[in-house]
């Protein structure tokens, strides 16, 4: 069997080496060039994410990118601690969620693919997508078609694929909040901060994260809420301006949020944050979809990328465990959408939470108290971070060429 995987970001790649550790031929198909990894946001990999990585062999590559991450401490604006929670369930060997830049992991990814002899194409975008019960075929930008027995739409939350296999799902939706990202290299405000933590501020207009890293700087966003910011909006200042937009925000918060925009580097600015509520439909004859193309949670959330690698291990598990590919792709939506759904939920809460609403700043601590004393504790999340996926190399083979 061969599988066309659309999409090299999380998803694809570790798709590819799912399918590949259990005998199915893999080409991943990614639309831009081939990226040095340093552009974008900085996200967390949980550790039901992390086990996931390690079934498919690869977990020493967040290692190697990352640093570890032990728990959130959340602060009101006026620096009085709200609560605070660790990062997940460890593995069994004790190891933490590790806190990496998003595009370090895709490539790392690629490249253990091509490593272990599967095909990568990068710029290759894929235009138009066709199955049928005996084959599918994808065609690219430069006019070239591609056929295979299997099409894998690992291509975001704005998927293609999503809707050559329902012309009529609901497209991703705004969650009110922008996207902001940077980083203050060698800073002394690093030392302000505990090691190994996200500090998490519900600020009076921004919610503002910061995380100290092993080199002494520090990493930081800001969820800025109201409207969807406009492409011509975005361009109209410069990132310069939006830093010092962020400062005007932060100023009258407590703590480095100010200081650490003010001082640092925009690495992604003017980001619309989208989460995809429910797909209906997530496989038709031999297409599927994975990652955030199936079920995008909020970043709020943390789990995007976690969700993807375990989409990537099951749907590996259920071809490769019989039946015919149309059985196979059931068994991957059965085995998959309570979870991911009940993810995405939870995600759409936690942002709107960081939205600031009518009642004053004083009654939404004592609110958020409340929350995270009772209601988001570590032990009502267990389910999410301390989720096991299953490899079990006891199962039958893998579906033979064009079943
Ligand atoms: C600001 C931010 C913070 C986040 N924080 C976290 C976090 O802390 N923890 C966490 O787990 N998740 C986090 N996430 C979510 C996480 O980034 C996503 O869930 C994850 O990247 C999904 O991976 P994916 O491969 O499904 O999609 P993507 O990473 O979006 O990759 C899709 C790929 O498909 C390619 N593609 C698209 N269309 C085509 C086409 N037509 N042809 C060929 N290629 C195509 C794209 O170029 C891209 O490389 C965050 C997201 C954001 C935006």
């Amino acid at each position: 069997m061969k599988a066309l995987v659309v999409g090299g970001g999380v998803a694809g790649p570790a798709t590819a080496l799912a399918l590949h550790q259990v005998g199915i031929e893999a080409t991943v198909l990614e639309a831009w060039p081939r990226s040095d990894g340093e552009a974008g946001s900085w996200f967390t990999l949980a550790p039901n994410g992390l086990h996931a990585l390690d079934l498919l062999g690869a977990r020493h590559l967040a290692a190697g990118i990352g640093f570890p991450s032990e728990r959130n401490v959340m602060a009101g604006a006026t620096g009085r601690v709200l609560g605070s929670m660790s990062l997940g369930v460890p593995l069994e060997d004790g190891t933490v969620a590790v806190t990496m830049k998003r595009s370090r992991l895709a490539a790392a990814l690629l490249g253990e693919a091509e490593r272990r002899g599967i095909e990568v194409c990068h710029a290759s975008r894929v235009t138009e997508v066709a199955s049928s019960s005996d084959g599918v075929t994808v065609n690219l930008e430069d006019g070239s078609t591609v056929a295979g027995d299997l099409l894998v739409g690992a291509d975001g939350v704005r998927s293609m694929v999503r809707q050559a296999i329902d012309p009529h799902a609901a497209p991703a939706r705004y969650v009110g909040l922008t996207n902001f990202g940077g980083i203050t290299e060698r800073t002394p405000l690093a030392a302000t901060l505990p090691a190994r933590q996200w500090h998490f501020v519900f600020g009076s207009r921004a919610f503002f994260g910061a995380h100290p890293t092993p080199d002494g700087d520090v990493v930081w966003f800001v969820n800025v809420p109201g409207p969807a910011i406009t492409r011509a909006e975005r361009a109209a200042r410069t990132p310069e301006q939006w830093q010092d937009r962020l400062v005007e925000l932060l100023a009258d918060d407590a703590g480095p949020a100010a200081d650490l925009v003010r001082t640092g580097r925009l690495e992604l600015w003017a980001d619309n944050t989208h989460d995809l509520p429910r797909v209906a439909r997530w496989h038709r004859d031999r297409m599927v979809i994975v990652g955030d193309a199936a079920h995008a949670p909020s970043p709020s959330s943390g789990q995007g990328a976690s969700l993807a690698l375990e989409d990537a291990v099951v749907l590996a598990t259920c071809l490769r465990d019989g039946g015919t590919v149309e059985e196979a792709l059931t068994a991957y939506d059965t085995a998959r959408r309570d979870r991911v759904e009940r993810i995405v939920a939870a995600g759409a809460r936690s942002s709107s939470s960081k939205i600031p609403g009518r009642t004053g700043r004083a009654v939404r601590d004592a609110m958020m108290r409340l929350v995270f004393r009772f209601v988001v504790t570590e032990r009502s999340s267990a389910w999410i971070t301390g989720h096991r996926v299953r490899w079990d190399p006891e199962a039958a083979p893998a579906l033979p060429s064009g079943s």
